[in-house]
């Protein structure tokens, strides 16, 4: 969700990224997806209060009422109509469910290596052919919780919203941003979302240092705006989100904000 290895397709990113990152997963998780026709799934370790915490993003963002992880893991979108929500939303939601690749949730709170969300490649235990492309999304809870700021731009960037970016490098092939100025392709298809919510946009894809002198500080407090359009002018309303950079961690940010 915030900056990694620049690419420029988000399967370049995946190659580049080689057998290190590679997880293994447990081949039961696979069976599961594949017997239920549903691949998307939360691991197991995942606490029933965090699969709640996502699941209650993601309706809120859908509109979808029953929207939740069952019993096994497995996410269901119900099958109530949703009055309403983002339709952008719950057509990604469904492509990932009934697409090709498995998709695993992985609670990596207080993790130095994930800055809110990430999503890596992974690989099955056991050797078999006919297993789908796995990739594991990694949520790191925490770092959610370390954002303070405008009310609107909070309700635009949590888990849900995190969640649905990372699906998006999954099921579209969406790049992110390489350069300041500019929110990037996947962001710009989360950014669809968030107009259907009535919702500020992100502006930009990478953080910036706040314009404060960083020397009397430990911190090192970092800032993204999110925009909507005034209704009766041809202006923008700002909000500001920020958050310590040293905490949240992630190996790119810092280095990229640096840079203003
Ligand atoms: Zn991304």
């Amino acid at each position: 969700m915030l900056p990694r290895k620049c690419g420029i397709r988000f399967s370049s990113i995946i190659r580049a990224v080689g057998l290190a990152s590679i997880l293994l997963l447990l081949l039961p998780i696979a069976l599961q997806a594949e017997q239920n026709s549903n691949h998307v799934v939360c691991r197991d370790e995942v606490s029933p209060e965090r699969r709640e915490q996502l699941a209650a993003k993601l309706r809120n963002i859908t509109g979808l009422p029953d929207l939740n992880f069952d019993d096994k893991g497995i996410l269901r979108l119900g099958g109530r109509t949703p009055l309403a929500g983002s339709e952008s939303a719950r057509a990604l939601l469904a492509n990932a469910i009934n697409g090709r690749n498995v998709v695993v949730v992985e609670d990596s709170s207080n993790s130095s290596e994930v800055a809110f969300c990430r999503v890596i490649p992974a690989r099955w235990r056991q050797h078999a052919t006919d297993l789908p492309p796995a990739f594991v999304i990694q949520i790191d809870f925490a770092d959610f919780e370390q954002v303070v700021g405008d009310e609107r731009a909070l309700e635009a960037f949590n888990v849900g919203w995190g969640f649905l970016h990372e699906l998006d490098h999954v099921v579209n092939d969406s790049p992110d941003a390489t350069a300041l100025g500019d929110s990037g392709e996947c962001e710009a298809h989360v950014n669809q979302m968030r107009r259907e919510c009535n919702l500020p946009e992100r502006a930009d894809y990478f953080s910036t240092l706040l314009p404060i002198d960083e020397g009397a500080f430990r911190t090192r407090l970092v800032r993204i705006a999110f925009e909507q359009p005034l209704p009766t002018a041809n202006k923008k309303k700002r909000y500001w989100l920020v958050w310590d950079a040293n905490v949240v961690g992630g190996q790119e940010q810092t280095a990229v904000a640096a840079l203003r």
